[in-house]
């Protein structure tokens, strides 16, 4: 089995290839490595390689690993990619960097009342449920813009701009569609004068077909970890 390391390089090169064929620079996708269910030793391993961002996906885990690694705390950024219930928002706002999975505004506000003052604005997407299956979470493409405008004049927050999980999908033609409606979405908010800049969106199985439609941020877990 090959090692963290091993696979994060792997996985750089799948990202440069992949912006080599989309003719974008490579500098403009960042790598999240999502460590969940990972323990702190394998986030050392990532970090050794000089993997710095981190998603999670359950907010107590992850609270249980920012605090085992809080020596290098000045060295990571943990992004919450998972879902957030209202009565876990203090946490989150305490200890994290990035919230991708914002899909309603009570938790935005909550999240902005909750950050404190003396860290900087948590980064935030709004998740949307873009192949709008019946069971995922995330915000109905219609109802982004006018969410998007309340959470940007939130103060604790700076919003970044859109997140999702397509189904998955097999071949890179279909794997394309649901990523360029996430990208035609945040050009509408562009448009509106909205200043965000981040679509964050790709996974191991499909961050090609991501790049190529704009993401700026892919999600990466099994191809670095291993299988969960
Ligand atoms: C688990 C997870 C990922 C990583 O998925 P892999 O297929 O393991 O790369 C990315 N985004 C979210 C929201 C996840 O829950």
């Amino acid at each position: 089995m090959a090692t963290i390391p091993e696979n994060i390089q792997q996985v750089r090169d799948r990202i440069a290839a992949a912006c080599a064929s989309a003719q974008r620079d490579v500098q403009s996708v960042t790598l999240l490595a999502v460590s969940k269910t990972f323990g702190p030793d394998a986030v050392r391993q990532a970090l050794a390689a000089g993997q710095s961002r981190f998603g999670e996906n359950y907010v107590q885990e992850a609270l249980d690993k920012i605090a085992a690694l809080s020596d290098a705390r000045a060295r990571l950024e943990w992004h919450l990619i998972g879902p957030l219930q209202s009565n876990k928002t203090r946490p989150v706002a305490e200890h994290f960097d990035w919230v991708h999975s914002v899909d309603r505004l009570k938790i935005a506000q909550r999240l902005s009342d909750q950050r404190p003052a003396h860290l900087p604005p948590l980064q935030v997407c709004l998740q949307v449920n873009i192949s709008g299956e019946a069971s995922k979470s995330g915000l109905a493409p219609a109802d982004v813009p006018a969410v998007a405008q309340a959470v940007a004049r939130l103060p604790g927050l700076r919003l970044r701009g859109l997140m999702a999980i397509p189904e998955p999908a097999g071949d890179r033609e279909a794997q394309r569609r649901p990523h360029r409606a996430l990208r035609e979405l945040l050009v509408r908010l562009q448009a509106r004068g909205l200043d965000v800049d981040t679509l964050s969106m790709g996974m191991s199985a499909d961050l090609e077909a991501a790049i190529l439609e704009g993401a700026t941020i892919v999600r990466v877990g099994t191809a670095i970890f291993g299988q969960r």
